[in-house]
This record gives C-alpha cells, sequence and structure tokens, in this order.
C-alpha cells in the first residue's frame, strides 16, 4: 500500500505518547528512539527501539501549524519595498500595495504560499487577509474555493484583518455573515497611540456583531514599544462590561514586555481566566519595533512567552508575513521560524512549553481535529529529517521528507 511504511525515528519526548513506555531510550536532548509505522494513512504501531548498537539517523515531527500568516501580501517586498524596516514605513508602503490589488494578484500570492507551505512541512495555517471598504467582491469567493481546493492537503482559516471602524458599516455586517456561514474570523488592529473612548466602542460592537453570528476574534494588538498592554487593558474592560463569551486570540501583544512582572502575571491570570489565546511573532516583531536607523536598539519587545505561560495562557509562536513590506525575509518555513525564534526568545527545543507553543498551542487556536500528539491512530501525517541532535534541525542544510496521510509528498 503507498500511503503505509515504517521508519526508525528519534521523536521529541513530548510529542508522542506510547502504550508501553519501559526500555524507552531518551538521550540527553529529551530525543526519544523509536520504531514507528503506519497503514492506510493512520499510525499503526509505536514502539521503542532498542539502540544499543546505534541512534536512528532521522527526528520526526508531526506536520506544522502556523498560527499568523499574511498570504494575501506575501511576496510583494521586491515591488513594495521597506527599506526603513519600521512599523510606519510599512503601514505606508502596505497602503501603497492595495491601490495596485486585484483578487487575481492576492490569489498567485495564496498559492505560492501555500504551495512552499505545504512543501516545507505545514499542516494548516491560520492567515490574515487586509479586508477594507472599497475592496472588490469576489476576493473572499475566491479565497474559500481556494480554501476548498487545498483542504485535502493543507487546513486554511482566514481572518478578515480590518480597522475596527469597517465591522459597523453595511459591508462590514454583510461580511461578517459571509463568515459565519464559512467559520471565518473577524479580525482588527489595537495599537496606540488610540483614543480610548472610541477605541472602547468600536470593540464593543465588534465583540457584539462576533456574537451575533457565532464568531471568532483574532486582533492584532500592542505591536508597539509605547503604552504598554494599553490595548489589551481596554479590551479586558469591554469584556468585563459585556459579559459576553467570544473566542479571542490576541496577536503580537509584544509591549506588554514593558510592565512590571508581576504586572505581566496578573494580565496572564485575567487573560487565561477569559481563555483568551495568545499568539507571540517575534520575527516581525523583532524586525520593526524600535528600529532606528542610526544606532542598533536592543530594546525589542515581544509577548513574553513564559510568564504568560506561567499565568497558564495558551501562547503560539508563529511566523507572521513573508517577504512584504513587514518583513523582507522567510519562506513558510517552519525551520526557518524556529531557527530564529527559539534562540532569539531564549526557548529549550528540549523542554515540553517550547514544544506546545510550536505544536499543540497553535492546534488549540485553529481547533483542529489532531492536536498534533503522535500516538497509535493518529494520521500520519509527518515531516522526517536527516538528523540526529537539535543542532542538525536548525542548520542551514536541511533534508527532509513530508508525509501526508502516510503518503510521501516530497
Ligand atoms: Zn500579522
Amino acid at each position: 500500500m503507498s500511503n503505509s511504511g515504517k521508519v526508525e525515528a528519534l521523536i521529541p519526548r513530548c510529542l508522542f505518547s506510547i502504550e508501553n513506555s519501559d526500555n524507552l531510550s531518551i538521550d540527553f536532548e529529551d530525543l526519544s528512539s523509536v520504531s514507528i509505522s503506519w497503514e492506510n494513512g493512520f499510525v499503526s504501531e509505536l514502539k521503542p527501539l532498542k539502540t544499543e548498537n546505534k541512534k536512528p539517523n532521522n527526528i520526526l515531527f508531526p506536520r506544522f501549524v502556523e498560527a499568523h500568516s499574511h498570504i494575501d501580501k506575501s511576496f510583494t517586498w521586491d515591488k513594495f519595498p521597506n527599506l526603513r524596516s519600521n512599523y510606519d514605513g510599512a503601514l505606508s508602503v502596505n497602503l501603497e500595495e492595495h491601490k495596485t490589488r486585484t483578487t487575481k494578484k492576492v490569489l498567485e500570492r495564496a498559492e505560492k504560499s501555500l504551495n512552499l507551505a505545504i512543501q516545507n512541512g505545514y499542516r494548516a495555517i491560520r492567515s490574515h487577509i487586509d479586508t477594507y471598504q472599497h475592496q472588490g467582491n469576489d476576493v473572499w469567493t475566491e479565497l474559500f474555493k481556494l480554501q476548498k481546493k487545498y483542504s485535502s492537503k493543507l487546513q486554511l482559516q482566514f481572518v478578515a484583518l480590518s480597522p475596527l471602524e469597517f465591522w459597523q458599516t453595511e459591508n462590514g455586517k454583510k461580511l461578517a455573515k459571509k463568515l459565519s456561514i464559512q467559520k471565518g474570523i473577524l479580525g482588527g488592529v489595537v495599537v496606540p497611540p488610540f483614543n480610548k473612548r472610541e477605541t472602547s466602542k468600536l470593540l464593543s460592537k465588534m465583540l457584539l456583531l462576533a456574537d451575533k453570528y457565532k464568531l471568532e476574534i483574532d486582533l492584532h494588538i500592542d505591536e508597539s514599544t509605547t503604552e504598554p498592554g494599553a490595548g489589551v487593558k481596554v479590551l479586558l474592560e469591554v469584556m468585563d462590561k459585556l459579559k459576553i463569551q467570544v473566542p479571542i486570540t490576541c496577536s503580537h501583544l509584544s509591549s506588554i514586555l514593558f510592565l512590571k512582572e508581576h504586572e505581566i502575571l496578573d494580565l496572564g491570570k485575567k487573560l487565561a481566566d477569559k481563555n483568551i489565546k495568545v499568539v507571540a511573532l517575534p520575527l516581525t516583531n523583532f524586525w520593526l519595533l524600535n528600529h532606528k536607523s542610526k544606532i542598533t536598539a536592543l530594546k525589542r519587545p515581544v509577548a513574553p512567552i513564559k510568564q504568560l505561560q506561567k499565568s497558564f495562557v495558551d501562547v503560539s509562536v508563529g511566523s507572521d508575513n513573508v517577504q512584504d513590506p513587514w518583513y523582507p525575509f522567510g519562506n513558510f518555513d517552519p525551520f526557518y521560524m524556529m531557527s530564529c525564534s527559539i534562540p532569539m526568545l531564549q526557548l529549550n527545543p528540549w523542554e515540553r512549553k517550547t514544544l506546545s507553543s510550536i505544536f499543540f498551542a497553535p492546534s488549540r487556536l485553529l481547533n483542529l481535529k489532531w492536536d498534533g500528539l503522535i500516538k497509535k491512530g493518529c494520521p500520519a501525517d509527518f515531516v522526517i529529517l536527516d538528523a540526529q541532535r537539535w543542532a542538525d534541525v536548525f542548520s542551514s542544510n536541511l533534508k527532509r521528507k513530508v508525509f501526508i496521510k502516510g503518503d510521501l509528498y516530497c
């Protein structure tokens, strides 16, 4: 059978569950030697491997989940570079790009992104899509067709990213209704400086709209160096006032790093109480925020993952932009994202919490059927590397094989 197979591999201990863990050999970097078999696209056997003689030459991971991306604008850097490399520059170049944007261009960028993502090892992606008042009407229809077209290889989830005001307009309300049928998500931006009263009013209306259509919300919030946590504080106040349960994701939440340690932990508790999830986006944050032309500023905010996890907040690490005005690099490659983020954020790859933020939290965020834990009966969706240690995983000449439902994809 083509969708069956067997491999001897190392798997990080926290990424699999095994019936008989006696005789399981685990090395100092928490990599366990196992023999894994699959039939008809599902794992049929997982057992400890005796490694007296030698360690397997492969490291196996579940296929990855991208918690936050922008496939509508990826690869626009060549025509719309932001050579100042700061947030304001990115925003103004992004608005220039909108003037030339067509549905055809969006679809071309999206397909290029998805093909790369599958090839590099992703199984699901949440992408924000710039949404504005005078946008062509057919873009959403075409995007939902694309979602269906790729569904056997990759699960795609869309967030309509717009100014908060949009959700008060007739077009905004119509789109919300459409998103409720297609399981889309409402998006927006809350970044200081802003008028607190006005923002609070707009957020209330957005939450009520989401509640009406049973939609989730994913906000670009507090992606700034000033007024630490100003956006999330307004959001929490609005939620307390409305007393409604809308699933909310806070993407970025970078500036809260500048709060005092106990304030971060308190805020974390409030987020966890309301089941608000966080997506940390170190690549764009480190690139854009506090970017100075004449000096290197090392004070760069990013969501404080460890403190938030300590407060029981479900934190995912995502990639964000790829080769667009917001970030000139990247290639929809989870190993590029990990190679940059893990040293940057001082996360140990041999610790459960680190791998949880890369594999399990994004699977929960996207409400995927499979949480990514490898065990008997799970899908045979793997990325297998020619590697024996973490240093090999984060090397530049990575050799990988991607298996989708038990079949070798590439
Ligand atoms: Zn983003």
